[in-house]
């Protein structure tokens, strides 16, 4: 009993709760899908990042235009792996970033960039979020859609599953992790207008569905001592890349993120006549706010009202708007985010 007595002030419980990373991560929304958690060490990118080849930055493995000179999106974390078979093939234990239902997995790697995949759903602070974790070598037997599962669940182990012509080679092996806004229940109709000669084998859970966020900023965030990570401040603080203007109501993104949607009193006088949006880089749509009838300018369906262009210049890849005669449009694949967003 002498312990306690000469145990200075600091160390009271919370204290030691905020000290021992368990106890602070155990309150956290998100934990690490994996058993590597080298992102919390000083320098510890390289190994927590699998880059695209050895002489390449860890970047190349992060989140965002990292792909091809930065020209291609990479929507999720390349997370290593940390244990690997005789083979030398990889057998880290995948796990569940937060407790969730089993929305999807797909485990024909044929099918899918993804290789088998597995898509959880979670409520964090209100809000859905998908969790996605790809190229798995196997989900985990017995699990079943509609299933609960909680953080830290085993759902699958690591693997080099893919369909693309370029294989995951054994030094890199990893899983693909994403965190996800769900964009349309609506999916099915814009994909056969959108993409008529493609097939779609994943219904909602198709990749273009799912608008990816940043999972190591949002890893990182939580790990941030001095300020208490929020998912809605962090989805509400996403920089901003452009603003449009859809004469649409009604569409499922505005019932399934509603927090997401501002006050305007003479909308709400007057009546809704359309949303004016606030995209990122990668087509999040992370404010919107209604608008009436005499607010609205122009008969077009979707307006650009402005961009960033610092924001565009950093990060280009994902083309939403483009430069013509030195005046910003959407370009079509602005338009198409935007059809999907509010059909
Ligand atoms: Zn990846």
């Amino acid at each position: 009993m002498i312990f306690p007595v000469l145990r200075p002030a600091i160390f009271s419980t919370a204290a030691l709760l905020l000290a021992s990373g368990a106890g602070l991560r155990a309150q956290l929304p998100f934990q690490f899908p994996t058993a590597n958690h080298a992102l919390y060490e000083t320098g510890g990118e390289l190994k927590f990042l699998a880059p695209t080849a050895p002489d390449k930055p860890w970047t190349t493995g992060s989140f965002g235009c990292v792909r091809t000179d930065g020209r291609q999106m990479h929507e999720g974390l390349d997370i290593r792996c940390l244990q690997r078979n005789r083979h030398g093939e990889p057998t880290d234990p995948v796990l569940a970033t937060a407790d969730g239902t089993v929305a999807y997995f797909s485990t024909k790697p044929s099918l899918s960039n993804y290789g088998k995949y597995l898509v959880i759903r979670h409520v964090i602070d209100g809000i859905e979020i998908d969790s996605l974790y790809a190229h798995l070598s196997e989900i985990q037997p017995g699990l079943k859609i509609g299933q609960p599962v909680k953080a830290g669940e085993t759902i699958g182990i690591m693997g080099r599953t893919s369909n693309t012509g370029e294989t995951i080679t054994k030094d890199r092996a990893h899983v693909h992790f994403e965190l996800n806004l769900f964009v349309s229940d609506n999916f099915a109709g814009w994909y056969k207008k959108a993409m008529p000669n493609e097939r779609n084998d994943h219904g909602l859970w198709n990749g273009l569905n799912l608008n990816g966020l940043d999972p190591r900023d949002i890893l990182l965030a939580e790990h941030n001592p001095v300020s208490r990570f929020s998912l809605l401040n962090f989805i509400r603080s996403q920089t901003e890349l452009c603003r449009v203007l859809v004469r649409s109501t009604g569409f499922p993104y505005l019932k399934r993120y509603p927090m997401l949607v501002l006050p305007n009193p003479t909308a709400a006088k007057e009546g809704v006549a359309g949303y004016e949006i606030a995209l990122n880089y990668n087509g999040v749509a992370f404010a919107l706010l209604p608008r009436a009838a005499s607010e609205i300018k122009g008969p077009a369906k979707f307006q650009l009202l402005s961009v960033n262009e610092p924001e565009e210049k950093a990060h280009p890849c994902r083309h939403l708007v483009i430069q013509r005669n030195g005046r910003w449009q959407l370009s079509n694949n602005g338009q198409r985010g935007l059809e999907l967003l509010t059909n």
